[in-house]
């Protein structure tokens, strides 16, 4: 995608611009129009000349947009997009309307190929990274259809950080002052916890939030909830969450699927919080979020309720997720994009 200007930062255009022997300023007017007047077609460009818009042409430049194939809508109001990549394949953005928020759910690649087996999405093979231009798209096209967006979660199909280049690109498109301006803390970053990564990211000048999906205080449990716990156990995990804190002072959300007498018990929650000993954080429990093929069931209100309580007993500041577009499967873990699920494997 190295010739669409949607894929682009404003820097990277800049120096585009200067490469065709245009003046530099004119990079400004090609972002604006792009993310922030929903622009696609280079010809309604108007404020360039007619010559340099036949020479970005003339070169391959385009600007690449999603096809909605589908938008479901649910009574509480979230809405789920199925969009249609250039190449054909396909993936689903979720937008979740809260009183004073309008949230944007991103997905980050074709399928996933970590295998949380709660998780619809993990069930699908993964097929390919986005680039930043198709995530940044999903905001704009979602934007066109039902207005601005107000924060980003990086959290629908796919591993965030394993496609790190093209996310934080996409940080860095969306939260430019000359474009959509979404400020950054108002961007987290969902991962399953792929270790190294979250130490790079320390190191990066731009700070979207982090959330770490845990699910499970032991490593015995959480490997047979979350496969990537083989390769990164809890010890790595947290000891990477550390180094992140100590040099960014930022405080992460540790997310927890709540999966009926699975790991929702109180000596779960008595566990987690010795784990998180040290840190600075807040949980959020997530329920668990039914789809076919899944043997797992979401833990009662009671259960939940107890958990919530024995946390928050301990001083861990939790919140309960709502349960948003569960009826068009655009809850947590429900995304499937309409892909077949593969045969069932060895994880369960
Ligand atoms: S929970 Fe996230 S990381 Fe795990 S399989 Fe689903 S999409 Fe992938």
């Amino acid at each position: 995608m190295e010739k669409d200007l949607r894929d682009r930062t404003l820097d990277e255009l800049e120096k585009l611009v200067v490469s065709l022997g245009q003046k530099k300023y004119l990079a400004g007017y090609l972002f604006k129009f792009i993310h922030t007047q929903h622009g696609r077609d280079l010809a309604a460009l108007s404020t360039l000349s007619k010559a340099f818009r036949a020479q970005l042409v003339e070169h391959g430049h385009f600007i690449s947009h999603l096809k909605t194939i589908d938008t479901l809508t649910d009574a509480d109001g979230s809405a789920k997009y199925l969009f249609e990549l250039a190449d054909r394949e396909r993936m689903e953005t979720v937008l979740l309307p809260e009183e004073d928020r309008r949230t944007l759910c991103v997905s980050t690649q074709v399928g996933c190929p970590m295998g949380c087996v709660f998780c619809a999405t993990g069930r699908i093979q993964f097929r390919r990274n986005l680039t930043a231009g198709e995530i940044v798209d999903q905001v704009d096209t979602v934007e066109e259809h039902a207005g601005r967006i107000t924060n980003l979660v990086y959290m629908g199909m796919g591993e965030p950080l394993l496609n790190y280049d093209a996310v934080l690109k996409s940080i860095r498109i969306l939260n430019h002052s000359a474009g959509k301006n979404i400020g950054i803390r108002h961007i987290t970053i969902s991962t399953s916890g792929i270790a190294p990564a979250i130490e790079r990211l320390a190191d990066e000048e731009i700070r979207p939030r982090l959330a770490i999906s845990l699910s499970a205080p032991t490593d015995a449990l959480r490997s047979k909830l979350m496969p990537v716990t083989h390769k990164y156990p809890l010890a790595e995990l947290l000891e990477a969450v550390r180094k992140y804190q100590a040099r960014t002072g930022q405080r992460v959300t540790f997310e927890y699927v709540l999966i009926d007498e699975v790991n929702d018990s109180v000596t779960h929650a008595r566990l987690l919080v010795k784990l998180l000993r040290g840190l600075m954080y807040n949980v959020n429990l997530i329920e668990h979020n039914p789809f076919s093929g899944c043997a797992f069931t979401g833990s009662s209100r009671p259960r939940i309720q107890r958990f919530a309580a024995t946390l928050k007993d301990a001083g861990v500041e939790t919140t309960i997720r709502l349960r948003l577009g569960q009826r068009i499967k655009a809850a947590c873990g429900q995304l499937q994009a309409g892909y077949d699920p593969r045969a069932q494997s060895k994880r369960e």
